[in-house]
């Protein structure tokens, strides 16, 4: 598999905020997000092509059971359904970053996904208008979600945060964990907060990225 980094750290967001975590970054991405902070995981070939195995090898020398999957986009991966049973088969609990646009339910089955529920969950992003890839989102990722999955949201204006609101106006059948953050630097958390108390959003939780706190936002395998 085409490896960008693999590291621990703390997860700096969703469901796991704040405990100790493994990261396998996976090479390439198939978006172009006006705000991304991972382009060097998508482009150059920046990548090392290590075995399932290998990547297992990394991963146990840490002795941190969450892992996350990361990208780039990592549902593109060859090979990914195998490395996400290796780790289940190996005591890992597993979360996969994923941007919206790819049909997860084209690897694993709705039953398949359930039978992996204790293992695995998903982190799906909705990209909204001002990332400029609202357009790629796959529609039955939304209808897919599970309990123990999580919807993230990333805003950097009023403009999306409308948006964000619609949205969930309009698939209130959603059960998985709602997350909305800010695009770091480009609008103030308190503005997010305030948007929330206008249209007493009680469903949705604000979250800083802690991460880019704890180092300078621009810091690589943190
Ligand atoms: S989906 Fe993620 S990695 Fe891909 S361009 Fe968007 S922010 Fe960057």
């Amino acid at each position: 598999m085409k490896v960008n980094e693999i590291f621990t750290s703390i997860d700096g967001e969703g469901i796991r905020q704040g405990f100790l975590c493994s990261f396998v970054r996976l090479y390439g991405c198939n978006l172009h997000c006006s705000y991304c902070d991972t382009r060097y995981a998508c482009e150059n070939n920046s990548y090392t092509d290590l075995s399932i195995g290998q990547i297992l090898d990394r991963l146990n020398g840490f002795n941190v059971y969450n892992v996350t999957i990361t990208g780039g986009e990592p549902l593109l991966a060859e090979g990914i359904k195998e490395l996400v049973q290796t780790l289940a088969d190996n005591g890992y609990f597993v979360n996969i970053e994923t941007n919206g646009s790819v049909d997860y339910s084209r690897i694993w089955t709705r039953e398949e996904r359930k039978s992996l529920s204790d293992r695995l969950f998903l982190t799906v992003d909705y990209k909204l208008p001002d990332s400029g890839m609202e357009k790629m989102m796959a529609p039955g990722n939304f209808r897919e979600l599970q309990s123990g999955d999580v919807l993230k949201f990333v805003v950097q204006s009023r403009k999306d945060l409308l948006a964000m609101r619609d949205f969930l106006n309009s698939n209130q059948h959603i059960s998985a964990s709602i997350y909305v953050s800010p695009v770091f630097g480009r609008i103030a958390p308190r503005e997010i907060v305030e948007f929330m108390q206008e249209f007493n959003l009680t469903g949705v939780r604000v979250q800083l990225q802690i991460h880019k706190f704890i180092w300078a936002p621009d810091t690589k395998g943190v």
